[in-house]
């Protein structure tokens, strides 16, 4: 008989799996759980499966070893883990970390399997030197380790040393809000005493609905890394406080450039602590990445802030430039990274509570769903109130306007109706959405957030992967064109995305590029051959009308709008500086492109009847004109709200590259956009309607 697994999924209970159970004799087994012998009241087969019924509940502070025939088996433990028995046990719904006033600090740690936890607090010698001052026993009941240190502890350096089956490890408080440099070691901070002036006039930017937001996604570092940006901080929180600046060809760049392109919300990659091993923060300029490495979730990272040695410095620069972007009414989304960890942090994890927080596969590996090695159990109910308290905590205490879920078809449903629920308890402003994928990892697919279970996910917008690969061809295949490459097959598929058969479009985020794969300019270059520049600069503009008039929310990779290349770079993770940074010259070369963005945001902007919520309004109010061109899309969405001035607008893109005559329905059309700049100021007499090749136009009814 061969035992293939022996796991406990209740206290008092192991499963053995076999593959031949009319071998199996009882008489063969012992069971030990620690040094105490356990015996066996009941025993039952099904199938390959005998479960045992113990006499006594298992300790899940000692292994348990069941051994037949005298070679040991250990009884895994993970599936107990996510029972109801076990939450009822340990489940605790209290607050976590160092919790600062100052007359005391307590610090709450939540570690069941552990059988002593110490909290060590250390001296600090030098900047980067520091070492232990004390180490104190903590207090347990029922899994939650705690203890009160009196005195002002404001700044006073901190780690966990668990002992748990007989391994003792130094552990980084996962709750921990700051860090020393590179993040091995918290830091006890009063977090009044973070906030630059003025923080409590501070506000979260006002936003009805997800559809008035025009999101522009950007890296800290590669928005001014560029020689070119002329910003003073350059990598740093702080560029985006500065004003004034401008490029060699006196443009404005960065913060400047974003208020003159009009966007509502900017959404930074990784701003918390990354990994020490992806970026030195002593030496931030010697590596290169983009930080989807998650180390300490609660901490901003350190090399964006001018001082990364001082754990105060990089939270109060983040707060900075939070409240600059706000006062000039720009929102800010978190990309949050919830589903994986930085591979070598897999260890502060296991070493608090090991198998707990990653999910594992039917073979008892760690499942792989986001390629990074190692999927977050979100659906076990403290791993859930982690991630549910770090986007509170960033929610209340650096006032984020929205956060991107990094794989978010990674974690559980149940998971993001509560982030849901609880960040709009706060502000029904704040955007929540993410990469809807459907990955492999040990879900059910009901219960994965993925965008085809978008139905139960009121209020949680998803990448519409379907709309980008219409337009610009598909981004694993290279040559691939999309339909603004002239690529008629791309035609009737688009049409489903404009009428939002697969997502309402208030859960539609519409892109043709962000910081994955390759950027539009670049996707255009590799794909067409043999077209020339003035062609290629026609279609970035053809791809902006449709993602900015289109229902849904729009979304504008940095730099796209002055045709950002990274020299063809497909995944530029770790690509050095000058893949990645933004060369703020091309805005002149093709400031035709940013003044045709700029043109569609403002004109997206004043009128509601852009911003379609629903389906089924949608539906109502969206006619395709039909009996034209394969290479001419046309179509007019009609107001809905009757506040627009505009009674209906009628969009219309000509893909191929010869000009064109269509009718058009009636006369009397305005022309607010003609994507070839000429005069506007005329109004259509006939309903003939020339339309150039490579050109996109909106005409409208109504006041201007
Ligand atoms: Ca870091």
């Amino acid at each position: 008989m061969k035992i293939t697994k022996t796991y406990a999924d209740s206290f008092n209970k192991i499963i053995i799996l076999v593959d031949k159970t009319f071998e199996f004799r009882s008489y063969k087994l012992n069971i030990k759980n620690g040094t105490e012998k356990m015996f066996i009241i009941s025993l039952s087969i099904v199938e390959n499966a005998i479960t045992l019924k113990l006499n006594r509940d298992i300790n899940i502070k000692y292994y348990c070893f069941m051994e037949y025939e005298n070679i040991p088996y250990k009884v895994e433990y993970y599936s107990l883990y996510s029972t109801e028995e076990f939450n009822k046990r340990f489940f605790h719904n209290t607050t976590l970390g160092a919790i600062y006033t100052k007359e005391r600090t307590t610090f709450k740690l939540w570690s069941p399997p552990a059988s002593c936890v110490k909290l060590i607090l250390y001296k600090k010698n030098s900047p980067d030197n520091f070492s232990i001052d004390r180490r104190i026993d903590m207090n347990e009941h029922n899994g939650l380790w705690y203890i009160s240190i009196v005195g002002d502890l404001q700044q006073t350096y901190y780690n966990y040393q668990i002992t748990l089956y007989d391994d003792s490890n130094v552990v980084v408080d996962p709750y921990a809000t700051g860090v020393c440099v590179n993040g091995l070691i918290g830091v006890v901070l009063d977090f009044k005493r973070t906030s630059p002036p003025m923080w409590h006039q501070d506000r979260r930017i006002f936003i009805e609905k997800y559809t008035d937001a025009i999101i522009y996604e950007t890296s800290i570092r590669d928005l001014s890394s560029h020689e070119s940006s002329g910003v003073l901080n350059k990598k740093k929180f702080l560029s985006l406080t500065e004003k004034n600046t401008k490029s060699p060809q006196g443009l404005s760049t960065c913060l400047d450039h974003i208020l003159e392109l009009g966007v509502t919300h900017i959404q930074l990659m990784p701003i918390f602590d990354f990994s020490y091993e992806s970026i030195d923060e002593r030496y931030s300029d010697k590596n290169y990445n983009w930080g989807y490495d998650p180390q300490n979730y609660n901490v901003p990272e350190g090399s964006y802030a001018t001082d990364p040695y001082s754990p105060l410095c990089r939270i109060i620069e983040l707060k900075k430039m939070i409240q600059c972007l706000h006062e000039n009414n720009i929102g800010i989304t978190m990309d949050v990274v919830y589903n994986h960890v930085y591979h070598g942090w897999i260890r502060n994890f296991q070493n608090i509570f090991p198998e707990y927080y990653f999910r594992l596969s039917k073979k008892d590996t760690l499942c792989n769903g986001s390629g990074c090695g190692n999927d977050i159990a979100s659906e076990n109910l403290m791993v859930r109130k982690f991630i549910i308290d770090s986007v509170i905590f960033w929610a209340r205490e650096y006032h984020i306007d929205g956060f991107r879920f990094d794989l978010m078809g990674l974690i559980d449903i149940d998971t993001m109706k509560s982030i849901e629920n609880e960040l709009h308890k706060i502000d029904k402003s704040i955007m929540i959405y993410g990469e809807g994928w459907d990955l492999n990892t040990a879900l059910p697919k009901y219960n994965k957030s993925i965008s085809t279970n978008s139905k139960v996910l009121n209020n949680i917008a998803f990448f519409n992967d379907k709309i980008r690969d219409c337009l610009k061809g598909s981004v694993f295949d290279l040559k691939e064109k999309g339909f603004i490459m002239g690529n008629i097959h791309k035609y009737e598929p688009l049409k489903e995305c404009l009428t939002s058969k697969y997502i309402s479009p208030e859960q539609s985020i519409n892109y043709d590029s962000c910081h994955d794969n390759h950027t539009l300019w670049d996707k255009i270059n590799l794909s067409c051959n043999s077209e020339s520049m003035e062609e290629k600069e026609k279609m970035v503009k053809l791809c902006s009308t449709i993602i900015l008039t289109c229902a849904g929310i729009p979304f504008i990779y940095s730099g796209e709008e002055f045709c950002r290349s990274k020299q063809g770079e497909c995944n530029s993770y770790n690509s050095p500086d000058y893949i990645n940074s933004i060369d703020w010259n091309k805005k002149a070369e093709f400031i035709d492109i940013f003044n045709h963005y700029k043109k569609l945001i403002s004109i997206r902007k004043c009128h509601d009847l852009f911003k379609i919520r629903s389906s089924k309004i949608l539906l109502d109010n969206l006619i395709f004109i039909n009996h034209i061109p394969k290479d001419i899309l046309a179509f007019i969405i009609k107001d809905s709200t009757g506040e627009d001035p505009w009674k209906m607008c009628l969009i219309i893109l000509n893909i191929g590259k010869k000009d064109m005559h269509i009718n058009i329905p009636n006369t009397k059309w305005k022309l607010a956009l003609d994507s070839n700049n000429v005069d506007l100021s005329y109004t259509l007499s006939e309903n003939r309607f020339m339309i150039k090749a490579l050109s996109s136009y909106i005409l409208y009814k109504g006041e201007d």
